[in-house]
């Protein structure tokens, strides 16, 4: 559900575990020999191919003489913002995580019986389809309300939203840690919870709330993968058999089906977990509905400040 984007100017240093992306009009591979070479070329233009063809995907009616990309001045001046503290964060959330996840994980097992098996299997449903909600919520709310010049949550969790729209495929250029780091961040206070619960309640009570458990463990695994699976979704090239086979059968978000979020000015396909949601929450009119509201009720304007951003050429 968190885009991460973190394109680098032209000549800086990358930051740990990054690449900055070639300036454009300058190839993005020396010239190959041989042949492990000249595969290396074909995979650095199919990568090309793909993220020319993603940031055509990314303009709207308007936006045909705007440059989009890690060029895009607004998208440099975001990427400049990623801090050192910020990535410090984003370590500590993902070892934390999924030392609790392990943990929760073992636990779960252990008190999971035959008899469970039906209300597991809804269990799990209902936890993929409230995490596919979840990211569309929270990615909708980012996108379309709130500031990069908001005290803390700005810098930290809105300007890689913001990023994400005007380099749409910074998010492929980013290391495990920062792809993942912000959900990893979301989910520890209910993990932690989950964990308590297995050290300080009794085995009968545990496996009376077993399901539930298994509801609310399906839920955090997927708000936890969202954004691995946001990246995988702007990914072509190079993305394991088993992730295509997933997107191909839209368990995961597929990739054509993300690409209906990033036309101009992205106020649609908010769901990027499974995607599960966005077509039966477009034909209602989810977003546009609760978009009036919040207007009505504070006279500002949606995704005012994502428009700011796109239009800053210098
Ligand atoms: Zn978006
Ligand atoms: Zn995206």
């Amino acid at each position: 559900m968190l885009p991460r984007a973190a394109a680098l100017p032209p000549g800086a240093a990358a930051g740990p575990g990054r690449r900055s992306p070639p300036p454009a009009g300058l190839p993005r591979e020396p010239p190959p020999r041989g042949r492990a070479m000249a595969q290396r070329g074909a995979e650095a233009a199919a990568t090309a191919a793909a993220e020319e063809e993603e940031a055509a995907a990314a303009e709207g009616p308007e936006g045909g003489s705007r440059r989009w990309g890690a060029q895009h001045a607004g998208a440099r001046e975001l990427a400049e913002l990623y801090s050192p503290g910020k990535r410090v964060q984003e370590w500590i959330s993902v070892i934390l995580c999924f030392s609790l996840i392990c943990f929760n994980f073992y636990n779960l097992l252990s008190y999971l019986r035959l008899e469970h098996t039906p209300s597991v299997i809804v269990g799990i449903f209902a936890g993929v389809i409230t995490a596919d909600f979840l990211s569309g919520l929270f990615h909708w709310g980012a996108d379309t309300w709130g500031s990069v010049e908001l005290p803390i949550v700005g810098k930290a969790f809105i300007r890689p939203f913001r990023e994400h729209h005007i380099d749409p495929t910074a998010i492929t250029r980013h290391d495990f840690i920062e792809t993942n780091g912000d959900n990893c961040f979301m989910t520890l206070v209910p993990l932690a919870n989950m964990a308590y619960k297995f050290v300080s309640f009794s085995p009968e009570a545990l496996y009376e709330t077993c399901p539930w458990e298994c509801y609310v463990f399906a839920l955090i695994i997927f708000i936890t993968m969202t954004n691995q699976i946001h990246k995988w979704s702007h990914t072509y090239f190079g993305l394991p058999r088993w992730v295509i086979f997933l997107q191909d059968w839209h368990v995961i978000l597929p990739r054509k089906h993300h690409r209906i979020h990033h036309v101009s000015p992205h106020e649609t396909y908010f769901c990027i977990t499974t995607g599960w949601l966005n077509y039966p929450l477009e034909k209602i009119g989810f977003w546009r509905c609760l978009e009036n509201i919040i207007q009505g009720v504070t006279g500002e304007k949606p995704r005012a400040d994502d428009m700011k951003w796109a239009q800053k050429i210098k």
